[in-house]
Parts: C-alpha cells; sequence; structure tokens
C-alpha cells in the first residue's frame, strides 16, 4: 500500500510554510501543478510550476469561483489507478494523476471574526478548495491530502521514512483531519449564516473544534479526553498564556472557565474584584480597595474549601497579591496580565500554574450553550441575564438602604454562576456564605448559613457575618421556609426573582421578620 509522489497540486490561501514544502518535494522529483497566487509565491522562489489553467485548458474565471473545478483535475484526484476503466478514461481524456494534493481554504473564519461585510464573507466561501479536498480524501488508497500547514513536516517525515513514498495508514490520518476540515468549514458558514440572518433556532446546526490539547484524563482518570477551541479567539482559558506549572487537566480547563465567567461579572473600572472556585462553584467572591484585599476577603468566605482551589481576578496580578496567595495551596490563577514581581513570587512555587489573557470574557456577549443528552444536545442563549439597581421592585414595607441594595446585586451576580439551587449570603461586598447545587432550597440557605458560622469560629468572630448580611436567591422562595432560614441566619434583605404561587405568603413573612425585600422578574437557573 506504498504509493509514491509523482505530482502534486498546490493551491493555498495561508502561504506559510509553502515554499520550504515545495522545495522538499521538488528535491524529490514531484511536479508541481498550482494556481494563480501560490504558483506566483513559487515562482517567485525560483521553483518551477506548472498552472493549473494550462492543464485544464480553461483560464481561471469569475473571480476565481472558477479555477481547478475540472475533470482533468477531479478526474486526477478520483481516479482509482488499479481499475482499469479508470485508466482508460484517464487515457482517452488526457488525464493525468494528482497524488498529493496540498489545500488550505479560503480564510471564511477570519474573515467573519474581521467583522466583514455580508457580501465580503461571502466570496471567501471556499468551493473548488473543499470540492478537491473531498475528492482526494475519498481517494486515499492513491492520495494524500494535507489540508493543514502544520502536517507539511509529518509529511515530508513520513515521505523520508518511506522512500519517498507514504502508507495507506498515513494517507487514512489525513483523509480524516481532511474530512474534519470540509465540516468544520461549512459548519462555519453554516453558523455564521444563522446569525447573519437572525435564525436563532435552525433546522439544522453544526458544530466543530480543532484539538488544542490531548488531555491526561477526563473528570476522571479512566476517562480519556481532549481540549477542543472553536477558533473565536475570546479571552479565556481556551486562549490565556500558561506561565508556570503542569498541564491543565480537564477539571481545571472547566474550573477556571467558571472562575474567570463570573470575576467578568465585575467591572475592573469599577474596583478590583476576585473569585475563588472549587468544582466549578464559587466558594468565595469579593472586591477589595485592593486586588490583595479582594483575594483575602475571597478567601476568608470559606477558607477550608479555597485550599486547592482556582483563582481568578479581574485585573493584573500584583506583588501584594501574589504573596496572599501563595500562603495556600492554589491549583490555577488567572488574570488580565501580571506584573513581573507577582510572576517572580509565583515562580518559587512549582505546581502553581499561572494563567494571563488579554482582557476579560465578555459577560454580555450573545453566545450560544449546549448541553449533551441522550441522543441529542440541547441548546440555549447563554446566561448574559442582568439587572441593575433600576430593575428592582421592592414588595416589603422596609426598602433596601443604597448599601444594601449594593449589597443584593452582588450576591444576584454571584448566584448567577452558582448551581441551582443556589443561596449567596453577601456583606460589604464579599460573600460569606454559599449554598450550591441542593436539591432544597432550604438546604441551600441551612448550609450556606452553617459555613459562616464555621468561618466566624475559625476567624475568631463574635457572631458569623451572616448577621447583617444580603441574601440572594437564584430562584423564588416556594415557601417561606428558605427565606426563614436565611432569616434566622441573620440576613436583613433579600434578592430573588419572584413570581411564586405564594408570593403573598413570602412577602407576609419578610415583613414579619423586619426583612427588606426586591424581586428581580428574572431566574438564573444553572444545573
Ligand atoms: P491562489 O492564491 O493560488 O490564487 O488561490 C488559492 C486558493 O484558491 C485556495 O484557498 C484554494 O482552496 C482556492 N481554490 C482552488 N480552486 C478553487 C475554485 O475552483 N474555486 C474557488 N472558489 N476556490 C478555489
Amino acid at each position: 500500500d506504498l504509493v509514491p509522489l509523482r505530482r502534486a497540486l498546490i493551491s493555498v490561501s495561508d502561504k506559510t510554510g509553502l515554499v520550504d514544502l515545495a522545495q522538499a518535494l521538488a528535491a524529490r522529483g514531484v511536479e508541481l501543478l498550482s494556481t494563480g497566487g501560490t504558483a506566483l509565491a513559487l515562482r517567485k522562489a525560483g521553483l518551477s510550476v506548472r498552472d493549473v489553467a494550462d492543464v485544464t485548458g480553461f483560464p481561471e474565471m469569475m473571480d476565481g469561483r472558477v479555477k481547478t473545478l475540472h475533470p482533468k483535475v477531479h478526474g486526477g484526484l478520483l481516479a482509482l489507478r488499479d481499475d482499469q476503466e479508470h485508466l482508460a478514461a484517464m487515457e482517452a481524456h488526457g488525464i493525468a494523476p494528482i497524488d498529493l494534493l496540498v489545500v488550505n481554504l479560503y480564510p471564511f473564519e477570519e474573515t467573519v471574526a474581521k467583522g466583514a461585510a455580508y457580501a465580503d464573507c461571502i466570496e471567501n466561501i471556499d468551493i473548488g478548495g473543499p470540492a478537491m479536498i473531498r475528492a482526494a480524501a475519498k481517494n486515499h488508497a492513491f492520495v494524500n491530502v494535507v489540508t493543514d500547514v502544520e502536517d507539511y513536516h509529518a509529511l515530508l517525515a513520513e515521505l523520508d521514512a518511506n522512500d519517498d513514498q507514504t502508507t495507506l495508514a498515513f494517507r487514512k490520518k489525513l483523509a480524516q483531519i481532511a474530512y474534519a476540515r470540509t465540516a468544520a468549514y461549512d459548519a462555519a458558514v453554516s453558523t455564521w449564516m444563522a446569525a447573519a440572518i437572525g435564525e436563532q433556532t435552525p433546522r439544522r446546526r453544526a458544530f466543530a473544534g480543532t484539538l488544542a490539547q490531548s488531555l491526561r484524563y477526563g473528570e476522571n482518570p479512566h476517562q480519556k479526553a481532549a481540549f477542543y477551541v472553536d477558533g473565536s479567539n475570546r479571552p479565556g482559558v481556551a486562549t490565556a498564556t500558561q506561565h508556570q506549572g503542569k498541564e491543565l487537566s480537564y477539571n481545571n480547563i472547566n474550573d477556571t472557565d467558571a472562575a474567570f465567567e463570573l470575576v467578568a461579572e465585575f467591572d475592573p473600572a469599577e474596583g478590583p474584584a476576585c473569585a475563588i472556585i472549587k468544582h466549578a462553584n464559587p466558594c468565595g467572591v469579593a472586591r477589595g480597595a485592593t486586588l490583595a484585599e479582594a483575594y483575602s476577603r475571597a478567601f476568608d468566605c470559606d477558607r477550608t474549601s479555597a485550599f486547592g482551589g482556582i483563582v481568578a481576578l479581574n485585573q493584573t496580578l500584583d506583588a501584594a497579591t501574589a504573596e496572599e496567595i501563595v500562603k495556600i495551596f492554589t491549583e490555577v490563577v488567572i488574570a488580565p496580565g501580571a506584573d513581573d514581581a507577582a510572576k517572580e513570587i509565583f515562580a518559587a512555587k512549582k505546581n502553581l500554574r499561572l494563567l494571563t489573557t488579554d482582557g476579560l470574557p465578555d459577560a454580555k456577549a450573545a453566545l450560544l450553550a449546549y448541553r449533551q443528552v441522550a441522543g441529542g444536545f440541547l441548546v440555549q442563549d447563554k446566561d448574559t441575564g442582568h439587572v441593575s439597581a433600576a430593575d428592582l421592585k421592592v414588595v416589603t414595607r422596609i426598602a433596601p438602604t443604597d448599601a444594601q441594595i449594593a449589597d443584593l446585586l452582588f450576591a444576584w451576580n454571584v448566584a448567577k454562576h452558582v448551581k441551582s439551587n443556589a443561596i449567596v449570603y453577601v456583606r460589604d461586598g464579599a460573600t460569606v456564605g454559599v449554598g450550591a447545587g441542593q436539591m432544597s432550597r432550604v438546604d441551600s440557605a441551612l448550609i450556606a448559613a452553617k459555613k459562616a458560622e464555621r468561618m466566624a469560629e475559625a476567624l475568631g468572630l463574635a457572631e458569623p457575618l451572616t448577621k447583617g448580611s444580603a441574601v440572594a436567591s437564584d430562584a423564588f422562595f416556594p415557601f417561606p421556609d428558605g427565606l426563614l432560614e436565611a432569616a434566622a441566619a441573620g440576613a436583613t434583605c433579600v434578592i430573588q426573582p419572584g413570581g411564586s404561587m405564594r408570593d403573598d405568603e413570602v412577602i407576609a413573612a419578610a415583613d414579619e421578620a423586619g426583612l427588606a425585600m426586591v424581586f428581580t422578574g428574572q431566574r438564573h437557573f444553572r444545573h
């Protein structure tokens, strides 16, 4: 199943590595065919190339829409070399075999990412390229197809190892990558079109990704796993620079994303903020006069859980904050930058992973969120719901003060990032108790209060910090019981969506307990 290379067709938009590859092929005696721009680049480098137009007898036309769409090209890619009829057809029509196709496509994804106009995006949909790629990949029994600059080296290494021939196993690998590339390309076109025509729920949807990292294992050691990126280049764990520490694990990536998305709720222009995450749930979130103070206050919410956590910051990591962070074991720190002094402090902690990005994720960006179920997947808009003071409806006799409103909104923003049922107690811009993921809202309220009691003991406080706190509930209280637990823990004001059948009962209980309560009219379930 070894196949020698005699003729190659090279047609690439991204000319990276092109000349080196072509030179290496020419040195092996491979004849080169090329389209306009590619041929020009090769001739400039002193290589001898034959134009595809010369082979087909047709000029490239219609702004390049028709260049290689011709039986002389497609016959050369698709003909079975061991089939008498195919060989006779080649002979009859003057079709020469093409053994290697090197194509990378018009930069459609990049054109969309630049925010180009509709017509410009359309013009950047490659037609002949994918047609050739699919043909060559189908005929991998005889043909090599390279669609990725990253595979140029692998091709040359394969030729070196096999006396200028390639193995079937190698060609199969190339074909698999090739079909993933054309599928991803059309997925990008379709996704772009859905957005361009305002189609939220198209009848068919396609997704694709590019391998960013093979992971050592998944959520558990017996699960295989990998990390794929979608090419959107958003600031976040997918595009972060890692400065030190071991490779990120599956759980690290998941938790780091949760931490960074949460801290991005806090505009850096309004001051430093820090979020500490464990198992995708926050165990401490705080603002501070300085970043170091924000970290310390977040840490003081639940020191036990913060051990081995993931820390996300909304501002550049500085030395004072780094000094605080290294006092306990932390898995990952992610921030929109880190100064040299901070990096130096971290350097002593070999296992600590430091990631920096070019900014914060946009908490308001219109994105889709997916979840797999047996036989399909659920798609929804990412939860970008946001309320401000003006959206709040006071439902109790007592109205919250401005300071209480600030804490209520803080608690609300955190609750959005806590698994349901979520109860979050906040005092002076710092969480003091987080209850997450319970099947009953009462239990979440109780657990959060219990954690606050434990922290008060550890910190040597006279009473838990939930005394005089603001409390948020991610969804309405179906009964007064959860609200009463929060009141018993010392909460003095409440934020919740409202909308329960028993709102009246819940409001009456709040009035009786002397609480101020506001409704947001919006829910933040997160499962
Ligand atoms: P070049 O820079 O060589 O002029 O053009 C290379 C690009 O043209 C490659 O990205 C290749 O996929 C694309 N291409 C090759 N043949 C055709 C064709 O027949 N139609 C279209 N639309 N693109 C083609």
